[in-house]
């Protein structure tokens, strides 16, 4: 029997370790902050950095990482055990430097980055020392469909320079550079092959932020950017000319699971607050969790959460034996992102008035869970791609089971 859905020891320490360091260690510190009236926000910053410096002494730092470079060196599966850990305390991924858009960067550049590109951008981010951002979407053309792409990157001498409209480049304010998707090739007969990736320094003359684009959740470091004959070295294009679309193939692939993990914390998060809640609210003759109509809602939410993991724990699975992951990523992201939509809801609605209010983490829960259905790939893309997955394979293989997991069964 090779199905085992247990964790080796050193999986499970490593999970139990970031649970305990996590929930204990980091929640009492931030309880105490939060009570301290006078605190301010360089007392909320140091404390930030003194326990990103506990995370790193005790080796929970870069779980996303290979050990050569300072990471836990956990596999896909392990990562997704520990990740869901950290999602569940505020700022969590951060401390451990596992944060988006970091991580995805940081994976890109331990893939693709040349020497010195390893030394001058990797390494500091490594160090959490540094902070980046990825600039790919653009007002003005569909987003889903990069092989739109209008920014340009010309050559001239030994420079690129880049010209362009970015928007949604997430934490740009703040990050020392930018990895920079561009067109640099518009004849190339595969349009896939039309646009190659930069990395770009946020002090480089002609970067300029427009503002910080305000979203329902209010403002959070998503900014609208404009490239004005942004000059960089030939040394600072990443990976292959024409080679961008892969790259954001590469860098997706993981960080959508990465968000899946992250967003399975929370949907365990909100599931817990609902059937606790659930259990002491008395209306018309009997607890809410005795009605049938809030059971359906417990037992749909812990069935879809259920296939959530899954989901995850195979697409990770398959990642780590170096085996075809698109279709699961796919298919885990779209579920995961509406699993958290709907569990969120259930939640605030067993919550009544308090759910909508900002007395619970729900409502701030339900602004971020929003984007989970359009950002990274919208549900209807996934979509899209699974379908052509399934009719390939059908017309290939007579059989769909290779877009359907691959499973023995
Ligand atoms: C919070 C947040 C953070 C983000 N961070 C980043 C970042 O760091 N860097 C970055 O580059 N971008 C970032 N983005 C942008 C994100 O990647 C895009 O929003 C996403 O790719 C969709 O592009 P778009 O917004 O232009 O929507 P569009 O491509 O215009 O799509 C709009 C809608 O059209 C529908 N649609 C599109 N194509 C199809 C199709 N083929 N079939 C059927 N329906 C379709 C979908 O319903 C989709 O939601 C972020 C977005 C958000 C909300």
């Amino acid at each position: 029997m090779a199905i085992d859905f247990s964790f080796g020891q050193d999986v499970e320490d490593a999970r139990l370790m970031m649970r305990e360091f996590l929930h204990t260690a980091v929640k009492k510190e931030f309880e105490a902050m939060r009570n301290n009236k006078d605190a301010t926000r360089e007392d909320w910053s140091t404390l930030v950095k003194a326990l990103r410096g506990k995370a790193k002494e005790q080796g929970l730092w870069l779980p996303h990482m290979p050990q050569d470079v300072g990471g836990m060196g956990l596999g896909a599966t392990a990562l997704a055990a520990v990740s869901a850990e950290a999602a569940k305390v505020p700022m969590g991924p951060y401390i451990i430097n596992a944060q988006a858009p970091d991580e995805g960067n940081m994976h890109t550049l331990y893939h693709f980055a040349t020497e010195m590109q390893r030394e001058k951008f990797l390494m500091p981010l490594l160090e959490g020392t540094a902070r980046s951002c990825f600039s790919m979407t653009e007002p003005e053309v569909a987003g889903s469909d990069p092989t739109l792409i209008q920014t340009s990157a010309v050559e001239d001498g030994d420079d690129w320079v880049i010209n362009g409209h970015k928007w949604f480049t997430s934490g740009a304010q703040g990050a020392d550079f930018a990895i920079v998707i561009a067109r640099t090739d518009p004849d190339a007969s595969v349009a896939q092959a039309r646009n190659s990736a930069f990395i770009v320094p946020t002090d480089s003359e002609g970067f300029e932020i427009v503002r910080d684009v305000e979203t329902m959740g209010g403002r959070h470091n998503h900014p609208e950017i404009k490239y004005n004959n942004v000059r960089v070295p030939r040394e600072n294009l990443l990976g292959e000319r024409g080679g961008g679309h892969k790259l954001g193939q590469v860098r997706l692939g993981p960080a959508r699971l990465a968000h899946c993990m992250r967003w399975i914390g929370q949907i365990e998060m909100a599931l817990e607050m609902l059937v606790d809640r659930a259990q002491k609210r008395f209306s018309h003759g009997s607890y809410l969790s005795e009605k049938q109509s809030i059971q359906w809602m417990m037992s749909d939410s812990a069935m879809e959460l259920y296939a959530s993991k899954l989901m995850v724990l195979h697409a990770a699975y398959k990642i780590e034996n170096g085996m075809e992951f698109k279709q699961e990523v796919s298919m885990a992201k779209h579920h995961v992102a509406n699993t958290l939509w709907r569990v969120i809801d259930r939640a605030m609605q067993v919550h009544g008035a308090l759910g909508y209010s900002t007395d619970t983490p729900l409502a701030g829960m339900m602004q971020q869970a929003r984007w989970a259905r359009l950002a990274d790939g919208a549900d209807e893309v996934h979509q899209m791609r699974i379908a052509e997955i399934l009719i390939r394979t059908f017309n290939e293989d007579g059989s769909i089971n290779q877009a359907v997991g691959g499973l023995p069964l």
